[in-house]
């Protein structure tokens, strides 16, 4: 019997783990995660403004693994020592493997800017999401209580996906801000600070202009050209010139959000691997370079794409490919055959602004609008069927579709 060990059910772990458990073998799959439920990241933003419950995005590991096969432990892991092909876990010790998948996701990059990690509210799980909620409706009672302007200022710090798709969130939700503070829908500033000065780099110009529009005239004053260099307790400290002598701005608020960018679980710098930001250079077959029973998947994982000669960008779409993928190689090597070569072409990309709009591609066609807002949806539908089956589509899935 072979041991398979899964470490992280996000969307590459989870994936392996549900492709390889249809499969006949004399193997036995453990998974471990710290939490004993799945989530969505994708949709964590959607939490953090309040516009969907915890519960909508995630759902619980048992309920989608077939217990058979799959032993499902809640935990930490510490450490991977691939000499050993052991597993370092916080509560329940060392566990032996004969092929690990790892899978273990991202974390807040922070650059070493100074105060990021005290003074910004990070947006890395459901439990820091819901966070930020909460945060912003304590931020809305103090605001009544002092009628300091601080306290309505939301600002988020980057305008990637993850910040855009967070102010498009938190425009939704202002309305019900506005009600807890006793002001004003538009009293309510919601800002994007951020260095670039063109965002979105995965678009052509005109498509990237399109979501800066939109987001601008849903209301969020987006701060282009602006570096953070410090965050101090209610206050964001930028550069509007590269020079490192250039006199320093800053700007207020009470809520100060982090999203300028990730890295890889720092489990991958402490088992020794080859990492950069906790991301390891893997192999086309998704196996580390130096273990061949080691695979990497996810957002611990760089893998270049042949046709720019840079790793792909990190996504669900991608993971979640790489983990059906994983699947059939640990099939293929059980069984003493050659690895496979993973090819990936994106599906497309597309940013929801909000619950009603979206901008995107889906293929090499461009979307926008209503349409754009329907494909999202889509999107997260079939990121449901994969993760949890039909089930937890029809528990979770979005079907509010006429807006
Ligand atoms: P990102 O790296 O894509 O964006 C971070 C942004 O922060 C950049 O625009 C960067 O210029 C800015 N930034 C960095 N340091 C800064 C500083 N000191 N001051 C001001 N601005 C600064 O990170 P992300 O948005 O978290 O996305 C991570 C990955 O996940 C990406 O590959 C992204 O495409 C993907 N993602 C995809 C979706 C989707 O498909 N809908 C949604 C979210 C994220």
């Amino acid at each position: 019997m072979q041991d398979i060990l899964v470490l992280g059910a996000g969307y590459a772990g989870l994936k392996t783990v549900r492709s390889l458990q249809k499969q006949a073998g004399d193997f036995h799959i453990t998974l471990v995660d710290r939490n004993n439920y799945h989530y969505e990241a994708t949709e964590l933003h959607e939490v953090a403004s309040g516009s969907q419950p915890k519960d909508k995005i995630s759902f619980p590991i048992k309920d989608v693994i077939d217990e058979k096969k799959v032993t499902f432990i809640q935990d930490d892991v510490l450490k991977v020592n691939p000499e050993a092909s052991t597993a370092e876990l916080k509560n329940s010790g060392t566990l032996h493997y004969d092929y690990v998948v790892v899978s273990l996701g991202f974390c807040s990059e922070t650059f070493g800017i100074s105060g990021a990690k005290e003074n910004a509210l990070q947006m890395v799980d459901i439990n820091t999401a819901d966070n930020i909620h909460q945060h912003i409706l304590r931020m809305m009672e103090k605001y009544r209580e002092t009628k300091d302007k601080n306290y309505l200022r939301l600002l988020i710090c980057g305008a990637g996906f993850t910040g855009i798709e967070l102010a498009g969130a938190l425009v939704d939700e202002r309305k019900r801000y506005a009600q807890v503070a006793g002001v004003t829908e538009d009293q309510i500033e919601i800002v994007c600070v951020e260095a670039a000065t063109r965002i979105l780099p995965m678009f052509d110009d005109e498509m990237a202009k399109y979501g800066v529009d939109l987001i601008e005239k849903l209301g969020v004053n987006l701060m282009l050209g602006s570096m953070i260099k410090e965050i101090k307790p209610g206050e964001v400290v930028y550069a509007t010139s590269p020079d490192e002598n250039a006199e320093r701005q800053s700007i207020a608020a009470e809520t100060i959000i982090w999203t300028t960018g990730v890295s890889g679980s720092p489990v991958m710098g402490e088992s020794g691997f080859a990492e950069r930001r906790g991301r390891v250079i893997i192999n086309s077959d998704l196996r580390d370079p130096k273990y061949d029973n080691v695979y990497i998947l996810g957002d611990v994982s760089a893998l270049m794409d042949p046709e720019t000669d840079r790793p792909f960008p990190t996504t669900a779409q991608i993971a979640t490919r790489m983990g059906a993928h994983a699947a059939k190689n640990l099939l293929h090597q059980i069984k003493g055959e050659a690895t496979e070569d993973f090819t990936y072409k994106s599906l497309g990309t597309v940013a929801s602004v909000g619950n009603t709009h979206a901008f995107g591609l889906v293929g090499k066609s461009k979307i926008k609008g209503y349409p754009a807002s329907v494909a999202k949806k889509g999107i997260m539908n079939k990121s449901l069927v994969e993760m949890g089956g039909l089930k937890e589509l029809l528990a979770k899935g979005r079907f509010d579709l006429y807006h």
